[in-house]
């Protein structure tokens, strides 16, 4: 059959379902790919767009809406053609092009390390990278076809992807309760893995089939006899046991083949709810039922939304085992999911039972979760987000990590390891330098550049999103403060103590314990964090300390007498570049290295440097006393930014030239801003990264000398 008969037969089948319009669109979404795929072959030398075809086929079968099979006929063409999302967007509308773009991003996805234990994980990366669920039931499709046409790939893909569709799309199939596509995709996946024994279990039962054809008659007859007598809707089908479940009880339940095949079973379906339980006690009448083995789904059905009755018998010397169910539960036990399209698409309204039983069924695949959570809602019914507080992404070595929706790479990073977390600095996604604080999506692989000394940034705190990374945060920059405070503490102390003319050293231990007893605190450590942290004054305690030499007793009754030495208070701290937790750098005089500064004590900050020019120190006596006289260490390196005011001539590619000038001076911009602009003159703010005046200076030179600009100075506030 040529293609363009199947396309008609296609659309034949759907006007069972859909309007013209909807089947007309179809149809352009067909010649729309044929178009793209053309010159493209399958493996079996079959033109490509055979395949989604097929895939649209397997989907109208289910009958689903018009869009997803519009999807199904373009779900390789921006994979596999290069078609941007944007211009099937433009032909077919933004539901559509999400569709095919979720299904390539499916598509993209490497299931590299295939584990047994990340299969899970796999399954709900999957499912959470969907967003909309018809993405899924288009990718079950592509694999089913995928799989039945295996036939002519190379042995090592046919197993790659055999092994793929049994670990990952068979139980997403299954967790959606379509059970018919799962069986379909286990039997042709244990097929492609296990040819021999497939063909060896597949002989067995054709075997035992013949030789139990009486047996199965007799019990067949007995049953329709029974239905009849009581006046019992109901059509009898026997079950076949699928392959691939009989190898897997031979392996993991350890039973024989004969065990296994032991088992007659039967399945009824029936018009209506009532009809069933009728019928459960007919066939109890024929039949002794085997205590234990009855299973009412109808009342309480699976987590999948599965319904039906479920009894075992004891007849003939063999046990019988029995589905009851009606026929519409039978098309949710095969269709699952699926089913609730096809409802969906008929003439009747949506029934408040039905939509009861969807969202029941919904809520049943949410409890897979294993976490209780009611706040899921649908926005639409097409719209499932079935893992909306989830994402899932890749190690760079191929795990998978769970995290909660929004967390960022810090947060991944400390999922890792608390080290890994304390000493990053950088992030890859996808290969590509990605910021710390943006959230991570699902099937991103990322990598975590760590450096050595590396320490939390208290920033972090304010966009990480899980607990642990929070609380890892928080204790290592607690601890982290402790070391600083007690080190700026140290410092402060010990020059206080030089100007009361004594050493750290040279105090006892008496000193100490009375004055730490005098002050309330439990160590001399607390005493210097108190310090440090700027709650207490270095001159006050160190005073405390002296007056204890003198006398025992009232500490504060001599400290009036000790009056420290101007030279030893003035000595300065010696201060580097980089700002700790404790010690910062005012925003509002941006002292670079070479000015003159001074810290200020704030209580529980620790120090902040100012220039000491700047307006916002205090003025009066006791204030200056208050500061901490410092100086710059002669090695620093980091770059401390300062603003420029420039004022200039307007001129064609002025700031071009002054930019330029900032650069030929070794100088970064941080930012440009052009702040007033007439006519003739303009003036602009330049943030300039420098490592000191002199620097400075020479940034500043090199702009002046800029024609244009007819004034440069440093901006203080
Ligand atoms: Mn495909």
């Amino acid at each position: 059959m040529t293609t363009e008969a199947t396309v008609e037969n296609l659309t034949g089948q759907l006007s069972a379902y859909l309007d013209e319009n909807r089947i007309n669109q179809v149809r352009r979404a067909y010649y729309y790919a044929e178009q793209a795929h053309e010159g493209q072959m399958r493996k079996s030398g079959d033109r490509y767009i055979t395949h989604p075809l097929a895939v649209a086929r397997i989907l109208a079968e289910m009958k689903l809406d018009h869009q997803s099979l519009m999807a199904a006929m373009l779900h390789d063409v921006i994979e596999d053609t290069g078609i941007p999302k944007d211009a099937l967007s433009e032909q077919f509308g933004e539901a559509v092009a999400e569709l095919v773009d979720g299904v390539s991003k499916l598509t993209q996805i490497e299931f590299r390390s295939r584990a047994e234990a990340q299969a899970e994980n796999f399954q709900k990366m999957t499912l959470a990278m969907a967003r909309d669920i018809r993405v899924i039931l288009v990718k079950l499709a592509d694999r089913l076809h995928n799989m039945r046409t295996l036939g002519p790939m190379p042995y090592e893909k046919r197993q790659r992807i055999a092994t793929e569709t049994l670990d990952i799309y068979a139980p997403i199939a299954n967790r959606l309760g379509m059970h018919a596509i799962c069986t379909e995709l286990e039997d042709l996946g244990f097929k492609s893995l296990y040819p021999m024994r497939s063909k060896y279990i597949s002989k067995a039962v054709t075997k035992l089939r013949g030789s139990h054809r009486d047996v199965i008659d007799d019990i067949r007859n007995k049953l329709e006899d029974k239905l009849r007598e009581r006046g019992l809707p109901g059509r009898i089908q026997g079950r076949e046991k699928h392959l691939n479940s009989i190898y897997n009880k031979m392996k993991y339940k350890q039973k024989s083949f004969h065990e296994i095949m032991d088992v007659y079973a039967f399945r009824i379906i029936t018009e209506s709810e009532d009809d069933c339980y009728r019928i459960l006690g007919a066939v109890h009448s024929i039949y002794k039922p085997l205590p234990g083995r009855f299973k009412d789904y109808i009342a309480m059905p699976k987590a999948n939304g599965y319904q039906s009755l479920h009894t075992t018998l004891f007849g003939m010397h063999v046990n019988i085992e029995i589905q009851i169910r009606t026929e519409e539960m039978e098309q949710i036990a095969n269709n699952g999911i699926a089913a609730h399209w096809m409802y969906k698409n008929d003439a009747d309204p949506v029934t408040s039972d039905h939509q009861s039983r969807v969202d029941r069924w919904v809520q049943g695949l949410m409890e897979m979760r294993e976490r209780a959570d009611d706040s899921l809602e649908f926005i639409e019914h097409v719209k499932v987000d079935l893992f909306p507080d989830e994402i899932y992404v890749f190690t760079p070595k191929g795990k998978i990590m769970e995290l909660p929706r929004g967390a960022t790479p810090v947060d991944f990073a400390y999922a890792i390891h608390t080290d890994i977390g304390n000493a990053c600095v950088a992030c890859r996604i996808n290969r590509n330098l990605g910021s710390l604080s943006q959230p991570l999506q699902s099937g991103q692989t990322v990598e975590i550049i760590t450096a050595p000394g590396a320490r939390p940034n208290p920033a972090w705190l304010s966009f990480v999103t899980t607990g642990k990374a929070r609380s890892s945060i928080r204790h290592t920059l607690k601890h982290l403060q402790r070391t600083e405070s007690l080190e700026l503490g140290k410092t402060l102390l010990k020059k206080s103590l030089k100007g009361f003319g004594t050493r750290l050293s040279d105090l006892t231990g008496e000193q100490i314990n009375a004055v730490v007893k005098h002050n309330q605190v439990t160590s001399f450590d607390d005493l210097i964090a108190d310090i440090g942290l700027g709650k207490r004054m270095a001159y006050l305690v160190a005073r405390q300390l002296v007056s204890d030499t003198h006398a025992q007793g009232d500490a504060s009754a001599q400290a009036l007498d000790a009056t420290p030495q101007q030279e030893g208070q003035r000595s300065p701290v010696t201060i580097r570049g980089t700002e700790g937790l404790l010690v910062s750098f005012a925003s509002c005089c941006k002292p670079i290295p070479g000015d003159p500064v001074v810290g200020v004590m704030d209580s529980g900050k620790g120090m902040v440097i100012h220039s000491d020019t700047c307006s916002r120190l205090p003025d009066d006596r006791e204030g200056r006393a208050s500061l901490t006289h410092l100086k710059w260490a002669k090695d620093i390196t980091d770059e401390f930014s300062v603003e420029l005011r420039v004022e200039f001539e307007r001129q064609r590619g002025v700031i071009a030239e002054m930019a330029n000038a900032v650069a030929m001076a070794d100088g970064n911009i941080e930012r440009i801003s052009v702040d007033e602009q007439n006519a003739r003159f303009g003036v602009v703010t330049l943030v300039v990264h420098v490592n000191g005046r002199r620097h400075l200076a020479r940034v500043m030179r090199r702009v002046k000398n800029v024609r244009a600009v007819t004034h440069i100075h440093r901006v203080r506030y």
